[in-house]
């Protein structure tokens, strides 16, 4: 075991059995987060064999949680937000109090503080964003009315713990203070102002200052042409900012980050900017994970099983009962109401977080961590289930919409014969929709990115959201009657999958596909596409062309 090197160990160990268990989770049909979550407890101190640095593991894991918060933030749409407002607002509010006030009895129960208790509840109350958007994205329910009002509740959820996590340590201050039970006022007074203050001024300053250097500063570094430059500047700007914003602010890297994204996504190179740091971002997300799992004793199961059980019934049933509720009481339909119910049936990140910071501060006892990460690991692995679960149970109401959409949908294959798929909605897809529209053909495009998609609708275009290399997505495009699929994508290998897919459905479809290299002009051609364009071989012709023709001027 390479005990001198203790980082690379962590760092290797991790994403090594990370890969393994994520991939059995795969094939189990569970969240691979559940996968990585094992993979922690496998490399945990807990369990046999080898044990990876649990302070290094930590470290690595705060830069996940640095490069989840500005992904977080690089999407916050205070538009979609605003259009969900009044249900998401009062529902998070009320359905955090719920879990909290829940998670406070069982904590008073089991003999803890009440602050305990407090800081136990919160971190019962807030659910998991991977999770979430995960579960919504493999039923193609993001972009659904449910779907908004799911992450509108989560982004307030999302809102509620930043301030939870500010305002914490201002709290056990007050908390510390008590000798029995009136806390110092004063002292909470002071260190709330000195809080407030300090936020105060990272707000003003990201807003004032950041603002206009940041984004600057990634124009600057873009049109130097280097990718590696604006690689490292969008890395700089996400890290930079968390870990200032901690030294200088004193207040966490969550917020530091969050902002950072925001102020990046309100600029036209935020969608780079994400790209750039997704690898990176899902890497250190999964160590996160790893690391959280690593914290667990498995033990825990054994010695307080009533506990376990209680926290679990929390999170699965308390919680979703009381988001049930909240939705049918504000006048929406069951089938909303499930799938909200469902989809913020489990904790993750922000839980986490919250306990480490509880226990930092000598608020949670051992057992609290212990618990919400039982609490964690089996909402998680249970969640695709219940949505499983709800589904089922959605009963007469489920079985109307499945008729009435089925008649759309014949309505909508019999407009659509022999029409034209376009996967992609990019530079070279939206110039075939602006050409293929000249010409009259019913087009249906696919687009997994929302903000294209929605440049496409808008062009009055025929939208499916979402990736074209999943069937139903390809189905819903109505594949088995088009005649043509043009696959405008850059990615070549992930063409391929598309057009494998394609053809199984419809044999008989043309297939038009892009590629950048001559191994995948092969490989496309292998799986049967019809027509493969190398971008770089017409840039050439294009220029030999104009190279023949052109005089210089006399
Ligand atoms: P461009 O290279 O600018 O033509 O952009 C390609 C477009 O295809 C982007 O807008 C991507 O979001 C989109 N895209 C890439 N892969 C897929 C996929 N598997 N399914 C649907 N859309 C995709």
């Amino acid at each position: 075991m390479p005990h001198h090197a203790p980082l690379m160990g962590t760092i290797v160990a991790g994403f090594v059995v990370a890969f393994l268990m994520g991939a059995l989770a795969h094939k189990l049909r569970v969240s691979p987060v559940a996968g990585y979550l094992l993979a922690g407890v496998i490399v945990g101190p807990f369990t046999p064999g080898f044990v990876a640095d649990i302070a290094l593991a930590n470290e690595l894991a705060e830069l996940g949680v640095m490069l989840l918060m500005f992904g977080v933030g690089l999407h916050f749409s205070l538009r979609d937000l605003l259009s969900v407002k009044n249900i998401a607002v009062p529902g998070a509010v009320i359905q955090i109090a719920v879990a909290t006030a829940l998670g406070l009895g069982l904590a008073l129960y089991l003999g803890w503080s009440v602050a305990a208790g407090l800081v136990f509840g919160l971190a019962l109350s807030v659910a998991s964003t991977v999770v979430l958007l995960r579960a919504l994205q493999a039923r193609n329910l993001v972009e659904t009315d449910r779907g908004r009002i799911a992450v509108g509740w989560l982004i307030v959820e999302d809102l509620a713990m930043i301030l939870a996590l500010v305002l914490l340590p201002a709290m056990a201050g007050m908390f510390e203070g008590e000798p029995g039970e009136g806390a110092s006022g004063s002292g909470l007074l002071t260190a709330l102002a000195l809080t407030v203050l300090k936020v105060g001024g990272f707000l003003a300053f990201m807003l004032i200052v950041a603002r206009r250097v940041i984004p600057a500063a990634l124009h600057w570094t873009a049109h130097t042409g280097s990718r590696e430059l604006f690689r490292l500047a969008v890395l700089s700007i996400a890290l930079g900012v968390a870990l200032g914003a901690a030294y200088v602010f004193d207040v966490s890297f969550a917020l530091g980050a969050f902002f950072a994204g925001m102020i990046l996504g309100e600029t036209q190179l935020s969608r780079r900017a994400a790209e750039e740091t997704l690898p990176l971002r899902d890497a250190f997300a999964v160590l996160f994970f790893v690391s959280v799992g690593m914290l667990f004793d498995p033990s825990v199961m054994v010695e307080q099983p009533g506990p376990v059980v209680a926290t679990v019934a929390i999170i699965v049933i308390g919680k979703s009962l009381a988001a049930y509720g909240i939705v049918r009481a504000f006048g929406h339909d069951n089938n909303i109401a499930l799938t909200v119910a469902g989809s913020l049936a489990q904790i993750g990140e922000f839980s986490f977080i919250l306990a480490g910071l509880g226990m930092q501060l000598g608020i949670l006892p051992p057992e609290g961590r212990d618990l919400i990460l039982a609490g964690a690991i089996f909402s998680i692995l249970f969640n695709p289930l219940i949505f499983t679960l709800v589904a089922g149970r959605l009963g007469e109401v489920k079985r109307r919409e499945e008729a009435d959409a089925r008649e759309r949908e014949d309505a909508r294959q019999r407009e659509r014969r022999e029409h034209v798929i376009l996967v992609g909605h990019g530079r070279v897809g939206r110039l075939i929709a602006e050409g293929a529209a000249h010409r009259g053909r019913a087009l249906v495009v696919i687009e997994e990115q929302v903000d294209f998609a929605r440049a496409a609708e808008a062009a009055g275009r025929e939208v499916v959201i979402g990736n074209a290399t999943n069937p139903h997505v390809l189905d819903e495009a109505g594949i088995q009657q088009a005649s043509k699929l043009i696959i405008a994508i850059p990615e070549g290998f992930e063409g391929g999958a598309i057009a494998a897919h394609a053809r199984r459905l419809n044999p008989g479809v043309v297939i038009f596909a892009r590629a950048h290299s001559d191994e995948e002009v092969d490989y496309l051609q292998r799986l049967g596409v019809d027509h493969v364009i190398m971008g770089e071989r017409e840039i050439a012709r294009a220029i030999l062309g104009l190279a023949a023709t052109s005089r210089p001027a006399a």
